[in-house]
């Protein structure tokens, strides 16, 4: 049997719970670092983003510086010659290629000077009236002195373009500055956000430059991040209306995001995993090894059993082998069969060769004729289970056949067995032909008279009985001859009481001769009493009989000194009945008996017969 190792209830929610906490936990851990990482994305974004519109801004102001350096030397010492004025500049133009023009619009405000010309036609004629959008904020310079950078606005040479004012001033007679136009310097939007942009990492923001919120330039960069964008206010020279609108790539986000939470959420999650398999190992293993020791204990009681069980074996086998030992050297019969099917299950060899059989022939013959082993199977079987039931002695007298097909006497000893549900016979045979003879001649011998050699009293009297319920049947006559010797008193007396008893058997053997029907049965009734029992016989048969006694008796000439007739005679009684159902053995003996009685009052050596008075 497959034994599983399973935890019980309260085992597995604490694991489960164990488990769920540290899966928590590490989800909880992954998150905070997430949070923070993205926190410090933003960060450097932000950092980046500022660095990068601070840039913007110096790159600006640094082009500015140039232009102020030339405006310096035009207020201080007036008004350049155009030429000193175009290198100068050109100076600033080689410098730096988001220009689109440096001008000098004179105190009039028409344009003057043009640098280059080619590409800026257009401006050449060009006027700063009052309906110029830029028109106040030159005027503010004008007034303030100061440099100032203009909002985008539609050039003259197509295209939106910026211009940064810077006012020029000389001095008149008076040593008074007077204004005398602006040193300006016109970009384009594109140009100068792409020279601008130029030496700034491009790869890690997308720009976009919005001027009151509304974008007028954009250098897109692929893939971006929306919620990571950064809005950074310009100060373009003193121009507030600007802002930068910086949205990092996703694939510098990606360098800068590592995989550490992931990691450490993994590692969280597999380190919980693994924490809490341990534990349910470890668990499980000492839970198996209590198991296992329960185990260990049961089959170490189940090993001393069975060797109590295989000694108990052993010894029940020797015991077993000493019993068919002995009873293979047995000389009864010993055997166990099935009395249904009659297969023989044991037999020692007592069984079959005290018989003349082989084993194999013994087995087969009583398995398809038992009746051929044992005379009338069948009765046997259904006596011995009778007997099984009730009071009846388990010992029977059966015959068995031997090999040469003579009859064996056996005193069988049965017992009927009920092993699960199977029924057995178990039976010990003993040839006791021997022992049945000897029983019959003790029996013949108890049935006879010592003295005389004939049937005793008791065999009489059982053998009247008899011969009466028989007779009764079959409604056939018996008589009965009582016989008794005259002056036997005397005899004795005289001739001593050893001839009396030699004349007793004399009479006997006369007696016996003179039976001629099988069946007549002649017996000692008393001391010098004889009857003869005549079945079957009516009373005139009897009459005729004890003619023959009496003639016979005559013939012998017993001399008998104290008789009248000097001899030894008899005097019989015959009665003679018609067995019926209301008369008994003893009223048929007391009849012959008066009829005895009558032929002695008569004068003996007679033979009278009852008859109904
Ligand atoms: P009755 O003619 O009237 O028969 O006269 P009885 O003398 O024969 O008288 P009874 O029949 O009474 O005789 C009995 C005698 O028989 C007594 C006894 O002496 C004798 N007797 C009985 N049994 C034996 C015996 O076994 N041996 C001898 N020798 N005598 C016996
Ligand atoms: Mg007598
Ligand atoms: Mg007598």
């Amino acid at each position: 049997m497959a034994q599983h190792y399973r935890h019980s209830w309260p085992a597995r929610i604490a694991i489960a719970a164990l488990f769920l906490g540290l899966g928590i936990a590490s989800v909880k851990l992954w998150r905070q670092m997430q949070t923070s990482e993205q926190e410090h994305i933003r960060e450097v974004v932000r950092y980046e983003a500022t660095n990068l519109a601070s840039q913007l801004e110096h790159g600006l102001h640094d082009q500015s510086q140039g232009l102020l350096r030339v405006a310096n030397l035009w207020n201080q010492l007036g008004r350049l010659p155009e030429q000193q004025w175009r290198l100068d500049n050109q100076f600033s133009l080689d410098n730096f290629q988001g220009y689109q023009a440096i001008q000098w619009l004179g105190p009039d405000l028409h344009m003057r000077w043009i640098l280059p010309l080619a590409g800026n036609e257009a401006a050449i004629n060009f006027v700063l009236t009052p309906d110029h959008p830029n028109y106040p904020l030159a005027m503010l310079a004008k007034s303030t002195g100061k440099a100032r950078f203009s909002n985008s606005f539609a050039l003259v040479q197509g295209g939106r373009g910026f211009v940064l004012y810077t006012p020029l001033q000389i001095m008149d007679e008076q040593q008074k500055p007077v204004f005398d136009g602006f040193l300006q310097a016109v970009f384009r939007v594109e140009n100068l956000m792409d020279n601008l942009l130029k030496n700034i990492d491009k790869n890690k923001f997308s720009v976009y430059l919005e001027e009151f919120d509304k974008p007028i330039y954009s250098r897109e960069q692929g893939i971006t991040v929306a919620s990571l964008q950064q809005k950074i206010p310009l100060h373009l020279i003193n121009n507030q209306n600007y802002s930068l609108r910086l949205r990092p790539s996703a694939q510098w986000v990606a360098t800068l995001s590592s995989n550490l939470p992931t990691f450490v959420l993994v590692a969280g999650l597999t380190i919980s995993t693994l924490f809490t398999a341990a534990l349910s190992l470890a668990l499980s293993n000492r839970r198996r090894a209590r198991e296992l020791k329960a185990g260990n204990k049961r089959l170490n009681a189940e090993v001393t059993r069975r060797e109590q069980v295989e000694q108990v074996l052993r010894s029940s086998s020797e015991r077993l082998q000493l019993v068919l030992d002995l009873t293979g050297s047995s000389k009864d019969g010993l055997f166990i069969i099935d009395p249904q099917n009659r297969d023989i299950l044991y037999m020692n060899p007592a069984t079959y060769s005290a018989l003349g059989y082989s084993e194999q022939g013994f087995i087969k013959l009583f398995k398809d004729k038992p009746e051929q082993v044992i005379r009338d199977y069948a009765q046997w079987i259904a006596n011995v289970r009778k007997a099984q039931t009730s009071e009846h002695s388990s010992i029977f007298q059966q015959y068995m056949r031997r090999f040469d097909g003579s009859f064996q006497a056996a005193e069988i000893s049965a017992q009927l067995v009920n092993v699960s549900g199977h029924e057995y016979l178990i039976g010990v045979s003993r040839d006791n032909s021997e022992r049945l003879k000897l029983e019959q001649q003790l029996q013949t011998l108890s049935q006879l008279d010592g003295l005389t050699g004939l049937f005793n009293r008791r065999y009489f009297d059982n053998q009247l009985g008899g011969e009466w319920r028989r007779l009764r049947r079959e409604h056939l006559p018996l008589t009965l001859m009582m016989i008794d010797i005259d002056y036997f008193k005397a005899y004795n007396d005289q001739l001593g009481h050893l001839a009396g008893d030699d004349a007793l058997r004399r009479i006997a053997e006369l007696l016996k001769g003179c039976l001629q029907r099988e069946g007549d049965t002649a017996c000692r009734y008393g001391g010098e009493e004889f009857a003869i029992i005549l079945p079957n016989t009516p009373a005139e048969g009897g009459r005729h009989l004890a003619e023959r006694i009496h003639d016979k008796l005559a013939e012998l000439q017993l001399e008998h000194p104290g008789s009248p007739l000097e001899r030894l005679t008899v005097s019989i009684g015959i009665a003679c009945v018609q067995a019926n159902e209301t008369e008994l053995p003893d009223d048929l003996i007391a009849r012959s008996d008066k009829a005895l009685y009558q032929a002695k009052h008569q004068g003996r050596n007679q033979t009278c017969v009852w008859r109904q008075p």
